[in-house]
């Protein structure tokens, strides 16, 4: 999960540092209810608030996937004489990059439901 922000000058995602950070009640104890962050793109700094910011998926989760996926193959290989075992071993990053994904969307979920102040205007 990463966490952005759109820049009001040219549309560009900016991204927001997030580890630790679970919500938006999290990010504002962190950085304050509205923080400064300069974009990347046009170097404009803007004021951004916490529930401007929303959380998308990042390619992490598929990274992990596929680094797993290669040992498990030559573990296959090598245990392929000993049978069901094989599978197992081809089964498990298949079934650890599927949690690590249904993890990641509910944690996106969690991050984009809750406000932090409901009664402000969105924009
Ligand atoms: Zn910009």
């Amino acid at each position: 999960m990463k966490l952005i922000s759109i820049c009001p000058n040219c549309r560009e995602e900016i991204k927001i540092p997030s580890f630790w950070i679970a919500d938006r009640i999290d990010l504002a104890k962190a950085k304050g209810q509205e923080f400064e962050s300069s974009c990347k793109r046009c170097n404009k700094k803007t004021i951004i608030h916490v529930d401007d910011v929303k959380a998308v998926a990042d390619k992490t989760v598929a990274i992990i996937g596929l680094i797993a996926f290669f040992p498990a193959l030559i573990a296959s290989y090598f245990l392929w004489q000993y049978g069901f075992i094989a599978y197992a071993t081809i089964a498990f990053p298949v079934i650890a990059s599927s949690s690590a994904r249904h993890n990641q969307r509910t944690k996106i979920n969690q991050f984009n439901l809750l406000h932090y102040d409901s009664k402000r205007n969105k924009r």
